[in-house]
C-alpha cells in the first residue's frame, strides 16, 4: 500500500498546446489515507486520477509509489483499481462474471475466483443478485458491483471518480456510509473526486483543493473550513457560500457592520477582503440590515440581508422562524470568527 507523491509533476494533453492542466504539481497522498480531491468542472480531478492508475501519461517530472517511479509503469502493474462515475460495467455478463473478470483476465484458478467474489458479495450485499445482469439492476447496485470488481483484486490503491454522482440523495448517504466503513475496515489508500461538500467533508482524512491554476490547498476538512489559505479555498469550501466583502467605499457599511472598522482602517492594515461563514453570523435586533430574501432550509434559513448600498447581500443562517422579507435586524460575528485576506488574495494572520 504505497504513498503516492506526484514532484514537480506537469501534465499537458498535446505536446505542442500552450495549456498545462499541471505545472509543477507537488502533492504526497500518505499510504492508508482517504484523500479526497474538490475543484469546479475541468480543473484537472479526473486527469489527476487517470495519471495515478497509468492511464494517462505524466508529460513531465515524476510519479512516484513510494520510491519507486511509476511514470512508465504500465496499469496492470500498478495494483490500482478505478471506480468510475458510469460504473463502466459489461452489460452482456452477469454480476457474477463482471466482478470476477479481473480476476480471471489475470488467471487465477476458479476456486479462487469462487471465494474472492463471494467474499465481496457478502460485503457489499450483492449474494442474491449475482446471476442478474447489469440492466436489471438499479443505479446503486451497480455501483456496488463496479466497487466488487474493485476490491476484489485487492488493490494497493482505490481511485474513485465521482461514484456515487449519479445516484439519488438517499442512495448517496447510504453509499457514502458504506465507502467509509470499506476503507476503515481495509485501510487501503483512497483518491476520491466528488464535487459534493457533504461527502468531501465527511470522507476524507485530508482534502486537495484544485483550481485551474492547480493546487490551491492540502489539509484536513477543519482546516480547510476554519482557515482557508486563500480567497478560493475560502469561496469553494462549506456547504453554504462564505460571505466575501473587498474592502472598498461600496462596501464601508458592510465592513463597518462585520468588523466596527471603518475601510480606510481596514485598508491601512492591509486587508483586501474581509470573509465571514453564514454559520458565524448572528442575527440581532437592530436596523442596519434588512431582509431582502429567506430561503427555507428546514432546521434553519439562509437569510440574505441588504446593507448599505452594496448589490451583494450578506448572508445568514437562523432558526428564527419570525424572520421575514422586509423586516430590519443587525448582525454580528465574533472577531475570531473573521477571516482575512491580504490584496493579493492570501489569507492573513489573525
Ligand atoms: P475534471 O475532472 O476536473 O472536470 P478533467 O481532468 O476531465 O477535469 O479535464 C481537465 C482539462 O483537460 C480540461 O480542460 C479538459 O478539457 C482537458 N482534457 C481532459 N481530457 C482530455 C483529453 N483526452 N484530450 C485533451 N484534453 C483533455
Ligand atoms: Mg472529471
Amino acid at each position: 500500500m504505497p504513498n503516492i507523491v506526484f514532484q514537480h509533476a506537469d501534465k499537458r494533453y498535446d505536446e505542442r498546446a500552450e495549456r498545462y492542466v499541471f505545472r509543477d504539481l507537488n502533492l504526497h497522498i500518505r499510504k492508508g489515507e482517504f484523500t479526497v480531491l474538490v475543484g469546479p468542472s475541468g480543473c484537472g480531478k479526473s486527469t489527476l486520477l487517470r495519471m495515478i492508475a497509468g492511464l494517462e501519461s505524466v508529460s513531465g517530472g515524476d510519479l512516484l509509489f513510494d520510491d519507486l517511479r511509476v511514470n512508465e509503469l504500465p496499469p496492470v502493474k500498478r495494483g490500482v483499481a478505478m471506480v468510475f462515475q458510469n460504473y463502466a460495467l459489461y452489460a452482456h455478463m452477469t454480476v457474477y462474471d463482471n466482478i470476477g473478470f479481473g480476476l480471471k483476465i489475470a488467471g487465477l484458478p476458479k476456486a479462487e475466483r469462487h471465494a474472492l467474489i463471494q467474499d465481496a458479495a457478502r460485503q457489499l450485499q450483492l449474494e442474491e443478485l449475482l446471476q442478474r445482469k447489469p440492466t436489471q439492476l438499479s443505479g446503486g447496485q451497480r455501483q456496488r458491483v463496479a466497487i466488487g470488481r474493485a476490491i476484489v483484486r485487492k488493490p494497493s490503491a482505490f481511485l474513485f471518480d465521482e461514484p456515487l454522482s449519479n445516484l439519488d440523495a438517499n442512495l448517496r448517504a447510504q453509499m457514502r456510509a458504506e465507502i467509509a466503513e470499506l476503507h476503515r475496515k481495509h485501510g487501503v489508500t483512497t483518491v476520491y473526486v466528488t464535487h459534493d461538500q457533504v461527502e468531501a467533508m465527511t470522507l476524507a482524512d485530508r482534502i486537495v483543493v484544485l483550481s485551474r491554476h492547480g493546487l490551491e490547498q492540502f489539509g484536513t476538512p477543519d482546516e480547510l473550513f476554519d482557515t482557508p489559505a486563500n480567497l478560493f479555498v475560502a469561496g469553494f469550501m462549506g456547504s453554504h457560500r462564505m460571505n466575501l466583502v473587498p474592502v472598498d467605499e461600496t462596501h464601508a457599511q458592510q465592513l463597518l457592520l462585520l468588523t466596527g472598522q471603518s475601510t480606510g482602517e481596514l485598508a491601512a492594515a492591509g486587508i483586501g477582503t474581509i470573509g465571514a461563514r453564514p454559520e458565524d453570523i448572528e442575527v440581532v435586533d437592530g436596523s442596519a440590515a434588512s431582509v431582502q430574501l429567506v430561503e427555507r432550509l428546514g432546521a434553519e434559513s439562509l437569510v440574505h440581508f441588504a446593507v448599505g448600498g452594496s448589490l451583494t447581500p450578506l448572508c445568514a443562517l437562523s432558526t428564527d422562524r419570525s424572520i421575514a422579507f422586509g423586516q430590519a435586524r443587525a448582525l454580528r460575528v465574533p472577531p475570531h470568527k473573521l477571516h482575512r485576506f491580504g490584496p493579493n488574495g492570501q489569507r492573513l494572520a489573525p
